[in-house]
């Protein structure tokens, strides 16, 4: 077996990615995949624990992630991309981890809850939902994984998965399964264009790497910015202004962007400024991003092919993780 450590990632195919995703993922998978064994998984099934009633939008949207994968330079040839719900040990590996955690625990993960309430569920949670940080405990270690490179909002999922990991390991007194550590990158959580604190597909408030010029131009210039910033002469506020954080985010020339906040907050530079030199910014940053996906979205099946050969890889590598479990639990009966 190969001496490189393993990454394990994913996105919910619950709409195309985004800024969000750039910074507080993608941009690192592109970077270790060389150094690493990657798997990028496509968390249709996850997906599923909120959408249920919608399996299209999923299963159309899993083309729409892969091709953001590919146009952003994740390369199928050096990292294996793969469906969740076609990996069947992942459910088997969830339902067997279930039994290590409390529902108590379960219902204390900050994310979970901040979903559950931005989601309106109340009590009326679905079950699949609820458990969602265990199936991404399945995940992370049916390939062994011990990095894992994603937004803050994850931070409470791999903690869990640590849970899980050493409870395990110390039930079956065995060491099979590997304790995940989360890479997080300097900009954790990319805030929205409406200034919410997370920019999230299903807030509706996202700049999508393959959004058009046009789109693109609207959505900057609708940017939330200091509210209390009414006249160009005015001090503004540079912490936790948006405009500001894409800048830091996805801009170039540092010296001018720290020449830009000062003047801001000393007042005397009007948000238009701002705005535009951020839009030349994303434009420049997104072009090659959307060109690239634009040629990979003529062949819908090449990329598919991508898809069902990487996923034939992670099928064995987490059929083997299965039977190291089971073994490890004792229960590797054969009939
Ligand atoms: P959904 O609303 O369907 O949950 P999402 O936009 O939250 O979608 P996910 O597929 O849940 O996206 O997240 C995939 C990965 O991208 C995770 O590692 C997550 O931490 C990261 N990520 C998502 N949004 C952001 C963001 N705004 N800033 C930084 N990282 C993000
Ligand atoms: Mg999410």
């Amino acid at each position: 077996m190969s001496e490189k450590k393993i990454i394990l990632t994913g996105d919910r195919p619950t709409g195309k990615l985004h800024l969000g995703h750039y910074v507080g993922s993608l941009a690192a998978r592109v970077k270790l995949q060389d150094t690493h064994q990657q798997f990028v998984m496509i968390a249709d099934a996850q997906a599923l624990t909120d959408h249920a009633h919608e399996p299209q939008k999923i299963r159309e949207n899993i083309l729409e992630v892969a091709l953001d994968y590919l146009a952003v330079g994740i390369d199928p040839k050096v990292s294996t991309i793969f469906i969740q719900s076609l990996v069947p040990a992942l459910p088997e590996l969830t339902m067997y981890y279930l039994n290590l955690i409390t529902w108590n625990r379960l219902k204390h993960n900050p994310t979970v809850k901040l979903e559950i309430q931005q989601k309106g569920y109340g009590e009326e949670v679905p079950a699949g939902f609820m458990i969602y940080p265990i199936s991404q405990a399945a995940d992370i270690t049916a390939f062994k994984a011990s990095v894992v490179p994603v937004g803050d909002d994850q931070i409470p999922m791999i903690e869990q998965t640590v849970e899980v990991v050493r409870k395990f390991n110390r039930l079956y007194k065995t060491d099979v399964l590997i304790e995940p550590k989360a890479v997080i990158s300097t900009i954790a959580r990319l805030p929205g264009v409406d200034g919410k604190a997370k920019m999230s597909k299903s807030l509706n408030n996202a700049i999508y790497l393959s959004d058009s010029v046009d789109v693109i131009t609207k959505k900057v210039k609708g940017m939330y910015t200091d509210p209390g910033h009414l006249k160009v002469e005015d001090p503004g506020k540079v912490e936790g202004n948006p405009v500001f954080t894409y800048l830091d985010a996805f801009g170039q020339d540092k010296a001018k962007i720290e020449e830009l906040k000062a003047h801001y907050a000393r007042g005397g530079l009007g948000d238009s400024v701002v705005k535009k030199y951020l839009l030349e910014t994303l434009l420049a940053f997104l072009e090659p991003i959307r060109k690239k996906r634009e040629e990979f979205a003529k062949d819908p099946k090449e990329v598919m092919n991508y898809l069902f050969k990487g996923t034939e890889v992670a099928k064995r590598r987490a059929e083997q993780t299965l039977s190291e479990v089971r073994a490890a639990m004792g229960i590797d009966y054969k009939i």
